[in-house]
């Protein structure tokens, strides 16, 4: 049975009015008691403002002011002119369009005038909710040359047909602009009501729209299909899943009380979340915002394509930038030019990209948000053939706070934004679209930027990787400490060399290298070759952090950590400069205390 657009529009009108969330639930019941099953979905995307979900990657209306008031203009034979200074006036396309229909409907329907027109016109028409949503979207999907002409047609044709009120919010929703303030939650609790018997059954419908994120779709189920089709529903591939969200704690010790004594803790790495599906040979990423961003990432597409051994999978990840030589991991912002710059081919080789995998939530049929962490880790092992770039997140099993903290401080300075620890009890599912303490983010209270350079002498170097393999592409460097006349090992370097440094570094180094650690070299970090303290470079850096590896003023600001400098770059030699010229190990205490602030975003 077709339902009248104008039950929708007098609803909408209602929704405008409303004062409370009571009344707006008491509204959307009547709706959906009005609604056929079959097209509760676009019902159901109309109240959310849209078409489709957002994740289909389908056009939207591709409709602006300057073509809407065109359309108006020839629907209701007046000129653009008048339509554009009247709207202009009043401040509201839609509310303007009602108007002058309104105003035209009377004159029509004046004594004398009707014997002139062709059919009497009233405030009820033939239009159907199908009719509406199937124009429109065919609108949306008019694509290339000519379709602005197309565009114009079906859209003139609509307002036309409409009542003034209908008329009002077509107009509004092509703008963009249909504003009716009614969250999902509320949609959600009225599809309860209706369909499932009570407002309680609100949290089936709510699981079922976080494992598939398209209200429209679920609500169709629940309409047609009813509430125990909807209490089984699984993942599916191709629909986003809404993600598993962390609180924040700042404390080791209450991080492991939260989690039950003991947690599974992972680099928490500072690039893009993916969720990713795989179909046969068929992959989509969708973002945290469920946006699908799989055109953007044909390199990670490739690596999932190969890396997934099962037909059918959904895995979570994250998707960091890293330096093509080193393969060490870059700041959030590298990975962001990816989304400014437009020439895909330049910036899969400029800025490569690494996935760190962390979850999966299905595979082969099987809803795996169920199975508590430990077996759905179990299980992304199974399935993932792991790769240079495409790898499962570094991660510890640890029950003890020391252990937590040290590996805490190692992910920070390794360019990870801090550790995310997570629950691995019995009840530790994955609670699609919901924040809980099952996982807690660790970020940093302070940082110490760096705004100067320093001096460092070269201790060691390491073999290079990628295009680098087999020649040297990194450098461990050392501050000097005049107290004890050793060299303490900071950072290791690999960025901000030109080809041509590398090409000169093996010479450069042949003349010091050593087989075994030199004597006034103090380092925990060995590299795969030692050098003799003579070559002093500058570097900076984004950061001076603590680390638990490196030894410079080791448990100076902190038992068991030194002072290391994240994102490190190499910026030029400095010949002219001895070893024991270089950056002192007090110097660079100072400036680590010197510009120690609070971290402002606590999220
Ligand atoms: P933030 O802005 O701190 O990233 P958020 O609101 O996006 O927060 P949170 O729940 O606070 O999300 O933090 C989880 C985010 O951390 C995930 O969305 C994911 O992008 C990222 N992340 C990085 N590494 C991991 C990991 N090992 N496990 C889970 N999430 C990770």
């Amino acid at each position: 049975m077709p339902m009248p657009f104008s039950t929708l529009a007098e609803t909408f009108e209602k929704l405008e009015r409303v004062t409370s969330r009571t009344q707006m639930l008491l509204y959307l019941v009547e709706l959906f008691k009005k609604t056929p099953p079959d097209v509760i979905d676009k019902v159901v995307y109309f109240l959310q403002g849209k078409l489709w979900p957002d994740w289909k990657g389908l056009p939207e209306l591709g409709v602006g002011e300057k073509l809407l008031i065109k359309a108006a203009a020839i629907a209701l034979h007046v000129s653009e002119h008048q339509l554009e200074q009247m709207a202009k006036r009043l401040g509201d396309i839609g509310r303007t369009i009602e108007i002058i229909k309104t105003e035209k409907e009377k004159k029509a329907s004046a004594p004398g005038l009707l014997a002139f027109m062709k059919k009497p016109s009233t405030s009820t028409t033939g239009l159907t909710v199908e009719k509406v949503y199937d124009t429109l979207a065919k609108i949306a999907l008019a694509q290339g040359e000519g379709s602005r002409d197309i565009k114009l047609k079906l859209l003139a044709g609509l307002l036309a047909e409409a009542s003034p009120k209908e008329a009002r919010y077509i107009a509004r929703f092509v703008e963009g602009r249909l504003r009716l303030g009614v969250g999902d939650a509320t949609i959600m609790e009225a599809l309860a009501v209706v369909y499932a018997g009570s407002a309680a059954m609100r949290s089936i419908v709510e699981r079922a729209y976080n494992l598939r994120a398209d209200l429209g779709m679920i609500a169709k189920i629940l309409a047609t299909e009813g509430v125990d089709t909807l209490k089984n529903i699984k993942p599916e591939v191709g629909i986003p899943i809404r993600p598993m969200l962390a609180e924040r704690l700042n404390d080791p010790v209450e991080i492991l009380k939260k989690l039950g004594g003991r947690a599974l803790v992972e680099y928490k790495y500072d690039g893009e979340r993916a969720q990713i599906h795989k179909k046969g040979d068929k992959i989509w990423i969708f973002s945290r915002r469920l946006e699908n961003i799989t055109h953007m990432y044909p390199d990670v597409v490739e690596m999932a394509r190969k890396g997934i051994k099962v037909e059918e999978a959904i895995v979570e990840g994250e998707i960091v930038a890293i330096d093509p030589d080193t393969g060490e991991l870059r700041p959030f912002q590298v990975l962001m030019h990816r989304r400014r710059k437009h020439d895909i081919h330049i910036v899969l080789s400029e800025i490569p990209v690494a996935v760190y995998l962390f979850d999966t939530v299905y595979v082969d049929g099987n809803d795996l948000t169920v199975k508590p962490l430990p077996k759905r880790h179990e299980m992304l092992e199974k399935i993932i053939e792991p790769s240079d770039r495409w790898q499962i997140a570094k991660g510890i099993v640890t029950d003890s706070p020391e252990e937590l903290e040290t590996f805490f401080l190692k992910a920070i300075e390794d360019g990870a934004e801090g550790v995310m620890a997570k629950a691995m009890h019995d009840r530790s599912i994955y609670q699609a679209g919901s924040r809980g303490w099952l996982w807690i983010k660790y970020k940093r209270d302070y940082k110490s930027e760096m705004n100067d350079t320093v001096d460092l002498v070269v201790i060691g170097a390491f073999y290079g990787k990628g295009r680098r393999g087999g020649k040297f592409g990194a450098l461990l460097m050392a501050a000097y400490d005049p107290d004890t006349d050793t060299f303490k090992s900071v950072c290791k370097v690999g960025s901000g060399f030109t080809d041509e440094d590398l090409e000169r570094l093996d010479d450069m180094l042949k003349p010091y290298i050593r087989d075994h650690k030199p004597a006034r070299v103090d380092s925990q970090m060995k590299p795969d070759v030692w050098v003799e303290p003579a070559l002093v470079a500058e570097i900076i850096g984004a950061e001076l952090t603590l680390s638990p590896i490196h030894t410079c003023c080791y448990g100076w600001a902190k038992k068991g950590a030194g002072i290391s400098i994240r994102f490190p770059r190499f910026i030029r030699w400095r010949p002219d400069k001895g070893p024991e010229d270089a950056t002192t190990t007090k110097e660079l205490y100072e400036m680590y205390q010197r510009q120690l602030r609070k971290v402002k975003e606590q999220t």
